[in-house]
């Protein structure tokens, strides 16, 4: 299983991390090790000092499929869900000053918050979903699918252009604005609309 994420997908959040607004979506790979089992807390690692929550709509692949046309994208997905790319901002500007891969500042262990499942039937639009991450109980991050510069269906599309897409794989569709640090003690909830899905403590 493979979690594909998306970058730069939401123009807010681009202009918070002063980067360039990318010509295609900017795409990277969390390896499955990434994954923080159910209900476990999440642990800062060593390396950084600078743990940021990225709050994210996250899709699953239900069948093999490559070179998927947009118009079919749809039939390649069933359920949705919330989750957070954790991301070790100090490590990844260190290594995108260097023009090194991100891996270490994004596949970490536990790095990759994945929430309970639901039918996408449940909502009439899933590219006008809002959703929102608390810190603490308080709003840190909230937006709207309608927000992506790349919606699902063409994330999928272009993706598996480059990656055979296997039943069980995740999709990561970007983050919108509201970015930034997690410590020690801090609780992170997830909710698309009203509804809660995902709960971690960070330790
Ligand atoms: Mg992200």
């Amino acid at each position: 299983m493979k979690l594909i994420c998306i970058g730069r997908n939401y123009t807010a959040h681009i202009e918070e991390l002063e980067n360039e607004r990318p010509k295609d979506p900017v795409v990277f790979i969390k390896a499955d090790s990434a994954v923080l089992p159910k209900e476990q807390d999440f642990y800062l690692p060593p390396f950084s000092n600078n743990v940021h929550h990225e709050v994210e709509l996250l899709v699953k692949i239900t069948k093999v499929g490559k070179h998927i046309a947009k118009e079919f994208a749809h039939k390649y997905y069933d359920e949705v869900s919330l989750g957070i790319d954790f991301t070790a901002r100090d490590v990844q500007d260190e290594l995108k000053s260097k023009g090194l891969p991100w891996e270490k500042a994004k596949s970490f262990d536990g790095s990759a918050v994945i929430g309970k499942w639901v039918s996408k039937s449940n909502y009439n639009d899933l590219n006008q979903l809002s959703f929102s991450l608390k810190k603490n109980n308080e709003v840190v991050q909230s937006a709207s699918s309608e927000l992506m510069l790349w919606k699902i269906d063409e994330l999928i599309s272009y993706v598996s252009q480059f990656f055979t897409l296997k039943k069980g794989d995740i999709i990561f569709s970007g983050t919108p604005s509201g970015v930034g640090k997690v410590e020690a003690g801090d609780v992170l909830e997830g909710f698309i609309e009203n509804e809660s899905f995902f709960k971690v403590s960070v330790k």
